[in-house]
C-alpha cells in the first residue's frame, strides 16, 4: 500500500490540480511552489527513491521525462524549465515516492542551493 501523500493523490483520495495523466504518469501543481510554475511529474507506481529505481523501471521512469516534455509544450513554456529529483533526505526528498520537479517561470540559479 503506497500510503504517502502522492499514493494518496494517485487514488483521488485527496485532492490535486492535475495538468497531465497518461497510463503510468501523472502530474500536478505543487501546494508549495518554489517557481511560478512547479508542477511534480510521478509514475503511478510506487517507487520510494531514485536510488531503488531497478531496470524494470526504465520504461516508467522515461516517461517522466516524456511527460514534462508535454507539459512545457501544453503550458506553452519557450523560456527553458528545470527538472530536479531529489534522493534522500540530505539532498531535500521529502516524500518518499519518486516525482521529477518541473520548474519555470523566472530565471533559475545555478548552482542550486
Ligand atoms: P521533495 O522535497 O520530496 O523533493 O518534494 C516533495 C514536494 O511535494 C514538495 O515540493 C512539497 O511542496 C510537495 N507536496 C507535499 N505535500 C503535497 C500535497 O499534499 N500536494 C501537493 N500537490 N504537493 C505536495
Amino acid at each position: 500500500m503506497n500510503n504517502t501523500v502522492f499514493g494518496k493523490i494517485i487514488r483521488r483520495e485527496i485532492p490535486a490540480d492535475i495538468v497531465y495523466e497518461d497510463n503510468s504518469t501523472l502530474a500536478f501543481k505543487d501546494t508549495s511552489p518554489q517557481a511560478p510554475i512547479h508542477i511534480l511529474i510521478i509514475p503511478k507506481k510506487l517507487i520510494d527513491m531514485p536510488q531503488n529505481i531497478t531496470t524494470q523501471d526504465l520504461e516508467i521512469v522515461g516517461n517522466l521525462f516524456f511527460a514534462a516534455k508535454e507539459i512545457a509544450k501544453k503550458l506553452n513554456i519557450t523560456n527553458g524549465y528545470r527538472l530536479v529529483m531529489n534522493n534522500g533526505e540530505e539532498a531535500g526528498q521529502s516524500v518518499f515516492h519518486i516525482h521529477l520537479h518541473f520548474l519555470a517561470g523566472r530565471k533559475l540559479n545555478w548552482p542550486p542551493g
